[in-house]
């Protein structure tokens, strides 16, 4: 067999556009705080359907302050997912709040609305119902939003979706309407990052949507050290032009023009890898057909944006299945260790057994390169390549 190079579970596409974009900003007088990110904000709101966009540093950035926006601090409790990456509990660590998970859906691999619905019923009994549930739209796939915000209006709490992978999904409401993700039809905020292996990219880079007036300028105010220069919002009247007023304490989470003109013009494109995800999960699907493994579904209704493709195979073999793909150069991964299984989380208090669905799925997940220029030899490559480690 000739040696291939390495193919990575997933990888940015950058066109010329996209590098004349970024050089047309290089020798703009401004390469940050100018009106590329206004611009790449409008843009983001209308794909999204939202009325407000703001965008930042990173998707933890957007995590980090979308909670506090919210007003999540200590003494509150967020609620999220074990199956996620580790900066959505993160970010309400960072608010001085308690984090505790709800378990997975088995075959969706997101949220499980029956079991939130059992858990918010154990802690309203207990007085220790959560300020902020945070549903991750897993793999692009969104979460059953519907019945999330069905609850977060009889229970009290607040909705932030993580969707830093599912730019572009969609799924349709209670009365057959599509809706878009980002659209905070059934949340009070959504987020998504621009990191390079997510379904576009500024380099870094993330965005908070929301509907909400109240919320976008706290956002913005947040994002840039808790400083306003709108007379508006001033505690002192008319100082003079240098004026701007410290009102809270915020952060330097800004993100820069160079990053925007990059994703103004990627989600010029984002139907075109949105098309190519979704053709290269149908063929994934075809090729893997007759194989011992788990394939990952969608429901009726749903558009997954397919950030990953991640397939589950007997728990026993997935060390050797991981191991003979990364020799034969395929770069798989496992999406994700569950969250309250890291150290960080066991000295909080988790352990072991208590969200038993995300620990299943873990042991045996395995996610295969999925990006828009994987090639059709390259995934046929994989498809083998995992045939032969499973015999
Ligand atoms: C990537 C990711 C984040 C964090 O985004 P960054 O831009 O890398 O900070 C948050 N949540 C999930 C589910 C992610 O996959």
């Amino acid at each position: 067999m000739t040696e291939r190079k390495h193919i990575p579970y997933g990888r940015q596409n950058i066109s010329e556009q996209d590098i004349a974009a970024v050089e047309r900003v290089l020798r703009h007088p401004f390469i940050t705080q100018g009106a590329e990110i206004d611009n790449f904000e409008d843009r983001l709101s209308s794909w999204c359907t939202c009325t407000h966009t703001v965008a930042v540093s990173s998707g933890t950035a957007a995590l980090h302050l979308a909670y506090m926006a919210l007003g999540v601090g200590p003494g509150d409790i967020v609620w999220t997912t074990p199956n996620s990456f580790v900066a959505t509990a993160n970010a309400a660590l960072y608010c001085g709040a308690d984090v505790d998970f709800v378990d997975i859906d088995p075959e969706t691999r997101c949220l499980c609305p029956t079991a939130l619905e059992e858990k918010l019923a154990i802690a309203e009994k207990a007085g220790r119902l959560p300020k902020l549930v945070v549903p991750v739209h897993f793999g692009g796939h969104c979460c059953d939003m519907p019945v999330i915000a069905a609850l977060a209006a009889d229970y009290g709490f607040h909705v932030v979706e993580d969707g830093a992978h599912s730019m572009g999904a969609t799924y349709s409401d209670e009365k057959g309407d599509v809706v878009a993700f980002g659209s905070c039809r059934h949340s009070d905020m959504a987020i998504t990052s621009f990191h390079p292996v997510k379904i576009i990219t500024t380099g870094e880079g993330g965005a908070v949507m929301t509907n909400n007036e109240l919320y976008d300028r706290r956002l913005r105010q947040l994002r840039s050290h808790g400083v306003t220069r709108d007379q508006e919002h001033m505690e002192l009247q008319d100082q003079g032009g240098w004026y701007y007023e410290q009102v809270g304490l915020g952060f330097n989470y800004r993100i820069t023009d160079i990053q925007c003109v990059l994703g103004s013009s990627q989600i010029e494109r984002l139907p075109a890898f949105l098309a190519r995800r979704r053709a290269l999960a149908a063929r994934y699907d075809a090729l893997l057909d007759n194989l011992p493994l788990k394939k990952p579904i969608v429901l009726p209704g749903h558009e997954s944006a397919w950030h990953l493709y991640v397939v589950e195979v007997d728990p026993e073999r997935r060390r050797s299945v991981f191991d003979a793909l990364r020799r034969a150069n395929v770069g798989v991964n496992v999406h994700y260790i569950p969250i309250h299984l890291q150290p960080h989380y066991r000295r909080l208090g988790f352990s072991e057994g208590q969200f038993p669905v995300s620990e299943r799925y873990y042991a045996g997940a395995l996610s295969l390169p999925l990006f828009p220029d994987l090639d059709e030899s390259e995934q046929d490559y994989v498809a083998e390549q995992l045939a032969g480690a499973l015999e």
